[in-house]
């Protein structure tokens, strides 16, 4: 329909009458509804807490704000909001602002459409050019958000008339008739507060002393971390007040949701390289660090562990196994629980650490993390399944020098005296005539099960050894064991490792 209406009379003669941008949003969601759209493509884990909320904020036309702690989805949820944008509008062509040519704000396109009446050519602005996002920081200006005006120009003009003539408009007045979203409201200054509240309220704002008269249609959207938005003083009241609804993210409730999150963003299907095939475990592992992490009171809550966490650390862990794959020469990635160490860089930075974190160190903190994912992943697996004959075999004095860099086949070699580790990897789910890198993953994750149950020990210089006892916790490594003087034979002279 659109593309006939090429004129402001075209327009006038169409079924398009302006409409808020609230108004528009509503009523394609109410579309949606009818015909039981998706709502948020790709939004996963809230279709029973955070969607219904945010439905009902946009039936009743509010401007709300996401509360939440790091890697929610808050920003995303807010781009999704574009969706439900027209998939274009008319506009005047030229406005800054984006002004409806039959209900025009500015000075300068009603002068326009009083001069060309309905003569004037239209443009249609599309909808992702109607989202505008911006990060609140303590240095954001009125002029950045507002605009600014030429003092001089203004006072030379009258202040009425030619006040938006001399206006140089900030990114608010962009956004009219569109979205538009400030993520972390609190860190933005009081008085850029109270400059948009004005404006949602009054639609005028004060610009160096001069009145301006903006009566903009947005939609605003906010993002906060609950506990900034709730301290006394970051929020101005009557903005507080401005903003219809409050709905609170979090994070993925069942692993299995955090699951389906991980694998839809994180980059692991690495087209033009090897085929990458990522065991179930691994996956389990990695995501059961970042709950852990969530639960952990080393870690500081209140900035939470976001969910670019597991997403990241997946995509480290696949890429050391296709390290690993590419020196050995093998033709398929398949990850090991291993791995998940090598992915320490993407942990470490994602969380703060109390105190007590701080004196263990961030590093140690990632390892135990991970250690403890492992030995959850694998109890959930190995429930009741009998795993006393390969323990056995390391308190004989066995070990095994295997390193997350052993090839498939060394380690299936490594392994192959060690009774009843074959048939535990196959619990694991290896069939029997798989491809060595699947087998090899499977023992990995067996081993790595066995030492965060404390079973068996690992150290990077011997790789897996007998568990050390209890008790005493004297200086054992000073003194000669038993294991030291019991010659094992491997067969192989590789490095430990690294
Ligand atoms: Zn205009």
């Amino acid at each position: 329909m659109s593309a006939a209406i090429q004129t402001l009379g075209d327009l006038r003669r169409s079924a398009f009458r302006p409409r808020t941008v609230k108004q528009e949003i509503r009523d394609n969601l109410i579309c949606k509804l009818r015909t039981n759209e998706p709502l948020f493509p790709g939004i996963i884990g809230y279709d029973e807490s955070v969607i219904p909320q945010l439905v009902n904020a946009i039936l009743s036309r509010h401007n709300f704000i996401l509360l939440g702690l790091r890697g929610q989805a808050k920003s995303r949820i807010l781009r999704g909001l574009v969706d439900l944008l027209d998939e274009r509008i008319a506009v005047v062509p030229g406005c800054e602002i984006h002004d409806d040519p039959m209900a025009p704000l500015c000075a300068a396109c009603r002068t326009r459409i009083a001069e060309e009446g309905d003569a004037m050519p239209i443009a249609w602005l599309p909808r992702e050019a109607r989202f505008v996002e911006k990060l609140a920081t303590p240095d954001v200006t009125i002029a950045d958000m507002v605009g600014d005006i030429d003092p001089i120009k203004a006072a030379q003009g009258g202040l009425n008339l030619s006040d938006e003539l001399t206006m140089h408009y900030g990114l608010l007045p962009r956004a009219n008739r569109g979205i538009f979203a400030v993520n972390e409201l609190p860190d933005l200054a009081g008085k850029i507060q109270v400059g948009l509240f004005n404006i949602l309220q009054e639609g005028d704002v004060q610009i160096k002393g001069y009145p301006i008269r903006l009566k903009l249609d947005v939609l605003l959207v906010f993002t906060a971390n609950p506990e900034d938005y709730t301290a006394r003083g970051k929020i101005i009241t009557p903005l507080k007040d401005r903003i219809g609804s409050e709905i609170r993210t979090h994070y993925p409730a069942t692993r299995h949701n955090a699951m389906a999150i991980t694998r839809q963003e994180a980059w692991t299907d690495r087209t033009g390289a090897l085929e990458v095939d990522i065991p179930e475990y691994v996956r389990e592992v990695v995501e059961e660090v970042a709950f852990q992490a969530r639960a952990e009171r080393k870690i500081d809550k209140r900035s939470g562990v976001s969910q670019r966490l597991p997403i990241s650390t997946l995509e480290l862990v696949v890429s050391n196994a296709e390290r690993r794959a590419l020196a050995n020469n093998e033709a398929i990635v398949v990850p090991r629980v291993t791995d998940v160490y090598a992915a320490l860089p993407s942990i470490t930075g994602k969380f703060e650490l109390e105190y007590e974190g701080e004196l263990r160190g961030a590093e140690q903190v990632a390892r135990d993390l991970i250690r403890s994912a492992a030995g959850s992943v694998f109890s959930a697996r190995f429930d009741g399944v009998d795993t006393r004959t390969v323990v056995e075999w390391f308190d004989l004095g066995g070990t095994l020098p295997l390193s997350d860099t052993s090839s498939a086949d060394d380690v299936i070699g490594e392994t192959r005296s060690v009774q009843g580790l074959r048939e535990l990897a196959e619990h694991a789910g290896v069939k029997g005539g798989a491809p060595a890198p699947f087998v090899a993953s499977a023992i990995d994750f067996v081993l790595e099960g066995l030492y965060a149950q404390k079973k068996i020990s690992r150290s990077d210089d011997r790789g897996y050894q007998a568990a050390e006892p209890a008790a005493p916790r004297r200086s054992r490594r000073e003194e000669p064991t038993a294991e030291d003087s019991i010659p094992f034979p491997t067969g192989s002279k590789k490095k430990y490792y690294n």
